[in-house]
């Protein structure tokens, strides 16, 4: 839900105290209030009710500011809160020093409000305040104030805390078609409510003399925060309170006009679908290839697998990563690649297993130059296990190899005898301009050489993670080090590589 910034913060009061229990009140006075199961005001807070009730406060600000920490309180309607102050500030002292102030069990007979001439004793006892009028009569009392918008909290608490809004929000929710188990109500705030909660706390530790809860409104802590919002908050941190009250009136104005919800947004976690794929394409990169926004190729990896689950999802975007990645000339074939895609606010989330398989084929028979496997959910935690490792990790490849001069079975056959080649590869020319310069040292750790004529033969190897294969078929002008061409004293290219199997035993292998 957003109201009037696109901020958002966790609601620190009764709103959210209600919806599933992240946020929980801020204020609490402590044990002794939460022992009852009936919320109470004490005598303490009557000064403090009369004083907010009069300076045209809601009744949620006013348990707030009386550091009622009980949610059960703030779940009546406004009315009834505020007919139940009432009858609190009217109720003199029958108890010992405790009155109840029970609205789990609202008073059923009319109570006649009676004129006073002055408030409570414990009120107006300092000069500087302006009279403050009793009521005269609950009928008009009750409308009269019903329709007026909390100068604290702008009408936040008084409107969105009714059913009427509520039903509202479950309308959104119902109709954005979520599949979930468990949420998280949030909203975000209008900054002006933190300046007129403080001017609101002044006036109360003004005329009280009261230095009761300071704690209760020091303003929340919100990483999400962004400059406007965090500038009131500095500046309420660092504002004397002479000068606050200078610029600010206290109590705070009533406001003529209700806070209006903006927008009521609903987001799904984001889920997680890993796999493995094949690429049968050399004419396919990973990932959209879009040089100065302009697309070079149609297609991509990742479009193709995620296209389909985007649909099925009926997320709003997603993010692909990968175990490595090949060029757009190279296949990657055996096993595959693992993959994982995060769906980002995604309406659907349960999938069987049965369900996965379908949506695997309908990816499988969409085209031919990828296949997926093992699709599967997996949790965001997980996915770490894809890319963790992945430099000691090896892989396997086969590469169809060109020689200038001619060459005989010969020639070549001593390859098959190296093992655990140390290279020393230089960042390669064609990814100079995104990778910095750096020489690393990589392992080749088999080769199996197959001849085909004269001046082609394949050679299959098995490296180390990271190895660049072409420079080291062709050298990349001495830039890897050896290199085929100087193992064979030929110049050699390489015309076509495969990925033939990625060692990353994850995700999970499914038996289909
Ligand atoms: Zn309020």
């Amino acid at each position: 839900m957003r109201s009037a910034s696109p901020l958002r913060e966790s609601v620190p009061a009764p709103l959210a105290a209600r919806e599933g229990g992240r946020a929980r009140p801020r204020v609490d006075r402590g044990a002794q209030r939460e022992l009852s199961s009936m919320s109470s005001l004490t005598e303490k807070d009557r000064p403090i009710v009369q004083l907010l009730l009069n300076t045209g406060t809601c009744p949620r600000c006013i348990l707030r500011f009386c550091c009622v920490g009980s949610q059960t309180l703030y779940r009546h309607p406004y009315k009834d809160l505020m007919k139940d102050l009432k009858e609190f500030l009217k109720k003199r002292q029958e108890k010992e020093d405790t009155v109840c102030f029970d609205v789990v069990d609202p008073p059923c007979k009319r109570i006649r409000l009676e004129h006073t001439e002055e408030g409570p004793d414990d009120v107006n006892h300092n000069g500087g305040l302006q009279q403050i009028p009793s009521f005269n009569n609950e009928d008009t009392a009750v409308e009269n104030l019903a329709v007026k918008v909390c100068n604290v909290c702008l009408g936040v608490l008084q409107e969105f805390c009714e059913v009427d809004f509520v039903k509202k929000v479950c309308q959104k929710v119902n109709s954005a078609d979520y599949q979930f188990t468990s949420f998280v109500f949030s909203m975000s705030l209008p900054p002006q409510l933190s300046v007129r909660e403080r001017a609101a706390w002044l006036l109360v530790k003004q005329e009280m003399g009261a230095t009761a809860c300071p704690d209760c409104f020091k303003p929340a802590k919100n990483k999400q925060s962004v400059f406007t919002r965090m500038a009131v908050i500095k500046a309420l941190e660092k504002i004397k309170e002479e000068d606050f009250l200078k610029h600010f009136p206290c109590p705070p104005s009533s406001p003529k006009n209700l806070c209006v919800a903006l927008e009521i947004q609903c987001n799904n976690g984001a889920v997680f679908v890993a796999g493995r794929y094949n690429k049968y394409s050399r004419n396919l990169p990973q990932t959209p290839w879009i040089i100065d926004g302009e697309r070079k190729l149609e297609s991509s990896v990742e479009e193709l697998i995620s296209g389909h689950l985007m649909a099925e999802f009926k997320a709003d975007s997603f993010n692909f990563s990968s175990s490595g990645r090949e060029d757009v000339d190279v296949r990657t074939l055996g096993n595959g690649r693992p993959f994982a895609i995060e769906l980002v606010n995604p309406r659907r989330i349960h999938f069987t297993a049965e369900e996965m398989k379908g949506l695997q084929q309908t990816i499988n028979n969409s085209s031919d130059k990828i296949q997926v496997r093992d699709l599967q959910l997996v949790t965001r935690e997980a996915i770490g296990r894809m890319k963790e490792g992945e430099e000691e990790k090896t892989k396997t490849y086969s590469a169809l190899i060109w020689t200038d001069k001619a060459i005989q079975k010969e020639d070549i056959a001593f390859l098959d005898d190296i093992k655990e080649l140390k290279l020393d590869q230089k960042t390669p020319l064609r990814v100079l301009h995104r990778r910095p310069l750096a020489v690393r040292c990589r392992i080749i750790h088999t080769m199996k050489s197959e001849y085909l004529d004269e001046h082609h033969f394949r050679l299959h190897l098995k490296t180390q993670a990271g190895t660049y294969i072409k420079e080291f078929v062709h050298g990349d002008f001495g830039r890897t080090k050896p290199n085929i061409g100087s193992l064979l004293n030929r110049t050699a290219d390489i015309l076509e590589l495969d990925v033939e199997s990625v060692d990353v035993d994850w995700p999970p292998t499914l038996d289909n």
